[in-house]
C-alpha cells in the first residue's frame, strides 16, 4: 500500500516535474531565433536603392536585402501610420482590426496583437516608437513589456505640428534597451519593433544629408534612417545575435511626392503611398532571393510567428511568406485597402480598393480600374473598356467590406452606449452621420483643395495670417472641410486671438467633430483668454472621454499652477505618471513643483530621471543647473548650463543662468557675451538687462552699463534700485 501510494506520488511527482519541462520549454526554446521588426515610416518602395532606385543612399537595407529575401511588390491596406501599423502588428485589414484612422480611434482590445503573441511564448518585448500617431493612448503598447514612446520637446527642432523623435534618438534608445536586456535576469529571445518616422514631412535632413540631397530632401532623410539603422544593425553583429535574429524592414505606407496631385499621404489609395518595401534576413531565410509573391503588411506577423515557431492563429487576414522565401511559388492573394481619411478629416467620400497581382479597382463616387501590368502608376481609368474585371473586382471588395466583423458595438446602438463607446475610442468622432443618398465629394476632385490646405498647414504656426487666409477661402468653397476649420484655430492661436481659435472648435464640437486633439487645443486657447474654469472643464471632459490620454491631464496641470493650486497639480502629475511611467512633461512638472516649494532634492530626482530618459533635454539640464547653485553647487551648475547652451545655442534662459552663474562665481568678463546673447534671444527681460549693466559695472563698462539700465528701466519703469544705480553711473562714472 505504501510503495503504491509513494509510487503514485513518485508518478505525478514527475509528470508534474515534466509538465514544467515542458512549459519552460515551451515558453523559451533554444531554437528559437530573435526578430527586429522596423518600421520605416513613409518610405516608398521605389525610393530604396535595391528597389532599383539610382540616387539612393541605403546600404543597410540594400545589405539585408542581399544577405536575406526582397518582396518585389509590398502593399500596405491604408496609406496611414495608425491603421497600417495596426495591420502589421495584428495581421488584419483595417475592417478587422478597427483602426480605421490615425484620430479618433484604439486598438480594440479584443483583437490580438504580435507583442501579446511573442510575449506569450516567452520573448521579452520592446518597442521604440518615433512619432505620435503610434503614442501609446492608442493601444499599441498591449504586449510591450517596455514601450517607448518618448518624444522630447527638447527635439522638436522643426516647431512643426508632427511631434517627432529623430532617428539618432530612437535608435539610441533602442541600442540601451538591447544593451541591458541580456545583462539582466534569465537570457531569452526577444521581439523587438524600432519605428522611424523621419521620410515623414517635412523634409528636413541632418546638414550634410541635406546638403547632398538639396534637390531632393525626402531622399536626405530615408538616407539618416538607413544609416540610424546600420547602427542598430551593427550592435547585433557586436552582440553575435545576427546569425540568430530575423531582421525585417518595412514600412507603413508611401509618399505620393505630387503623383495624382497628391504630395503628400492619406487621401488616395494609388501605389505611390501603398506600395512599401519588404526586406528580410536572419536564420533559415536563404541569401539573395527575390520573391515576386505579392506581400501584405498583414503577412507580417504570421510570417514572423512562422519563423519563430509561434502556434498559428485563425483569427487574421494574412498568411506566411515563408514558403515564397524559400523558393516555392505561392498564388498571389489579392490586398484590400482604404482610406477613411477624406470623409473623417475632409468630409469627402472614403475610398476603398481591391487589388490583385494583375488589377485595381477603386471604390469612389467615380469608381476607377487600373491595368497595373501596363499602367504600374495608375494614370489610365480602364473602367469602361473592362467592364467584366471590373464588376468581379467590386463584388469582392464589397464582400470584404460588408463581410468583415468589425470589433466595435453592433448596431443599432443606445445613445449612452455610444456616448461609452465614443469614450473608449472605439468609434471615430469623425465620422457624422448623413441622411442616405447624400452625394459626397469625390476625393479625386477636392484635391485641388489639397495644396492650400498642405500650405496652411505648413503656415499654421509660422505665418498664421497667411494660413487664416487660404484656409477661410477653402472652407468659403467647402464649408464641410472639417481639417479647414481645426488648422485654421491653430493659426487663430498662433495669431494670439484665441477667442476665434475656441468658435472655430466650438463649431467642430457642435458637430461632433471634436477630437482628443481638438479638445487640447480649445482649452488651451480657452487658458491663454484667461478662462480657466472653461478650460478646466473641457480638459476635464476630454480625460474621462480618453481615459488612456495623458495629454488633458498634463494641460489641467498648467490651469491648476495659473491658480496656484499646486497640491492639485502635483496630484494630477502623478496620475499621469501612473498612466504612463516616465511621462516628461509629467516629470517636468513634478521637478518645478519641488523647486517652487524649494525641495531642492524631489525637485533633483525628477530632473535626473529626465536627463536619464533623454540626455539632452535643454529645460533639465537648466533646471537641474538651478537645482545644483541654490544648494551651493556652482561648478556643478556652470556645468550644467554649458551643457544645455551646447545644446541649443539660442536658449535664452540656459544662456541667462549662465551669464548669472558665471558672473556670481567671480568671472563677469566671460559672462558678459552670454548676457548679450540672452538679450538677443530672448524676449524683452529685466533681469537679463540688468544683469549685463551690473556686470558691465564690474567690469568698469560704465557706458554699456548705462545702456542697459536706460533699456530695463523702458520695459519696467518701476525698479527703483536699478534707477538709483543709473543716476550714481551717469554722476560719477560708478557706483560705489
Ligand atoms: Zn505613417
Amino acid at each position: 500500500m505504501r510503495s503504491s501510494v509513494a509510487a503514485i506520488f513518485l508518478l505525478t511527482t514527475m509528470m508534474s516535474d515534466a509538465a514544467c519541462r515542458a512549459g519552460a520549454s515551451r515558453s523559451s526554446p533554444p531554437d528559437r531565433p530573435n526578430v527586429l521588426l522596423v518600421t520605416i515610416d513613409t518610405l516608398r518602395a521605389d525610393h530604396v536603392g535595391c528597389y532599383g532606385y539610382k540616387a539612393a543612399s541605403t546600404p543597410t537595407i540594400d545589405g539585408l536585402a542581399s544577405r536575406g529575401i526582397r518582396f518585389e511588390t509590398a502593399l500596405a491596406h491604408a496609406p496611414l501610420t495608425g491603421p497600417s501599423h495596426a495591420s502589421i502588428l495584428t495581421g488584419r485589414i483595417p475592417p478587422g482590426h478597427g483602426f480605421r484612422n490615425n484620430s479618433g480611434f484604439t486598438l480594440s482590445p479584443r483583437v490580438k496583437t504580435a507583442a501579446e503573441d511573442f510575449r506569450q511564448t516567452g520573448y521579452r518585448t520592446a518597442a521604440f516608437v518615433s512619432g505620435f500617431p503610434l503614442d501609446r493612448r492608442f493601444g499599441f503598447d498591449r504586449g510591450f513589456e517596455t514601450y517607448d514612446d518618448h518624444l522630447p520637446k527638447g527635439n522638436d527642432r522643426r516647431r512643426t505640428p508632427y511631434v517627432e523623435r529623430f532617428a539618432d534618438a530612437t535608435t539610441d534608445a533602442a541600442l540601451r534597451w538591447l544593451a541591458t536586456s541580456s545583462s539582466t535576469g534569465p537570457p531569452s529571445r526577444w521581439f523587438l519593433w524600432v519605428h522611424y518616422y523621419d521620410p515623414h514631412a517635412p523634409y528636413e535632413p541632418p546638414a550634410d544629408l541635406a546638403e547632398r540631397y538639396s534637390p531632393a530632401p525626402y531622399d536626405g532623410e530615408i538616407a539618416f534612417v538607413d544609416r540610424q539603422l546600420a547602427r542598430l544593425l551593427h550592435a547585433l553583429d557586436v552582440r553575435n545575435e545576427t546569425g540568430r535574429t530575423v531582421v525585417i524592414v518595412t514600412a507603413d505606407h508611401g509618399e505620393s511626392l505630387g503623383e495624382h496631385g497628391e504630395g503628400t499621404h492619406g487621401v488616395f489609395v494609388y501605389d505611390a503611398t501603398l506600395r512599401v518595401p519588404w526586406v528580410m534576413a536572419g536564420p533559415q531565410i536563404p541569401a539573395g532571393r527575390l520573391s515576386r509573391t505579392v506581400a501584405r503588411s498583414i503577412d507580417v506577423l504570421p510570417t514572423l510567428a512562422d519563423y519563430a515557431g509561434l502556434a498559428r492563429r485563425s483569427d487574421i487576414d494574412g498568411r506566411s511568406l515563408r514558403a515564397a522565401a524559400d523558393g516555392q511559388e505561392m498564388s498571389d492573394a489579392p490586398s484590400y485597402a482604404e482610406s477613411l481619411y477624406p470623409e473623417t478629416e475632409l468630409g469627402w467620400s472614403p475610398l476603398y480598393a481591391w487589388r490583385t497581382a494583375r488589377f485595381k479597382f477603386i471604390k469612389a463616387p467615380q469608381p476607377e480600374l487600373y491595368d497595373l501590368a501596363n499602367d504600374a502608376s495608375e494614370t489610365t481609368n480602364r473602367l469602361n473598356e473592362n467592364e467584366a474585371p471590373a464588376s468581379d473586382l467590386s463584388r469582392k471588395l464589397d464582400e470584404v467590406i460588408r463581410g468583415t466583423p468589425v470589433p466595435v458595438a453592433a448596431p443599432p446602438v443606445d445613445a449612452n452606449t455610444a456616448e461609452r463607446l465614443r469614450a473608449l475610442g472605439y468609434a471615430s468622432g469623425g465620422r457624422a452621420a448623413r441622411a442616405p443618398g447624400t452625394a459626397l465629394r469625390d476625393p479625386k476632385d477636392g484635391i485641388r483643395f489639397l495644396p492650400r490646405l498642405n500650405r496652411a498647414m505648413s503656415a499654421a504656426r509660422t505665418e498664421p495670417a497667411l494660413a487664416i487666409r487660404e484656409l477661410t477661402a477653402v472652407l468659403g468653397e467647402d464649408p464641410g472641410v472639417f481639417m479647414a476649420r481645426r488648422t485654421r484655430a491653430v493659426a487663430y492661436a498662433a495669431a494670439g486671438r484665441h477667442d476665434l481659435a475656441v468658435a472655430d472648435l466650438r463649431a467642430l464640437d457642435k458637430e461632433g467633430q471634436l477630437t482628443p486633439e481638438d479638445a487640447i487645443v480649445l482649452g488651451d486657447n480657452l487658458r491663454f483668454a484667461g478662462r480657466l474654469e472653461e478650460a478646466a472643464l473641457i480638459f476635464e471632459r476630454a480625460a474621462r472621454e480618453n481615459p488612456a490620454f495623458a495629454q488633458p491631464l498634463i494641460s489641467l496641470v498648467e490651469v491648476r499652477i495659473q491658480e496656484h493650486r499646486y497640491d492639485e497639480a502635483a496630484a494630477l502629475c502623478e496620475r499621469v505618471l501612473k498612466l504612463v511611467p516616465d511621462h516628461i512633461e509629467a516629470l517636468r512638472r513634478l521637478g518645478d513643483l519641488a523647486l517652487l516649494r524649494a525641495d531642492s532634492d524631489a525637485a533633483a530626482a525628477r530632473y535626473d530621471r529626465i536627463l536619464a530618459l533623454d540626455a539632452g533635454d535643454v529645460s533639465a539640464l537648466t533646471k537641474l543647473g538651478v537645482v545644483r547653485a541654490r544648494s551651493g553647487r556652482p561648478d556643478q551648475a556652470i556645468q550644467l548650463f554649458r551643457q544645455a547652451v551646447d545644446r541649443e545655442p539660442g536658449n535664452a534662459e540656459a544662456l541667462l543662468y549662465l551669464a548669472g552663474a558665471l558672473a556670481t562665481e567671480g568671472h563677469p568678463a566671460d559672462a558678459l557675451p552670454y548676457f548679450e546673447r540672452a538679450i538677443e534671444a530672448g524676449p524683452p527681460s529685466t533681469m537679463a538687462l540688468n544683469g549685463l549693466g551690473l556686470t558691465c559695472l564690474a567690469v568698469g563698462e560704465t557706458a554699456r552699463a548705462e545702456a542697459a539700465f536706460r533699456k530695463s528701466l523702458r520695459l519696467d519703469p518701476n525698479q527703483p534700485e536699478i534707477a538709483t544705480a543709473l543716476a550714481q553711473v551717469r554722476r560719477r562714472g560708478a557706483p560705489d
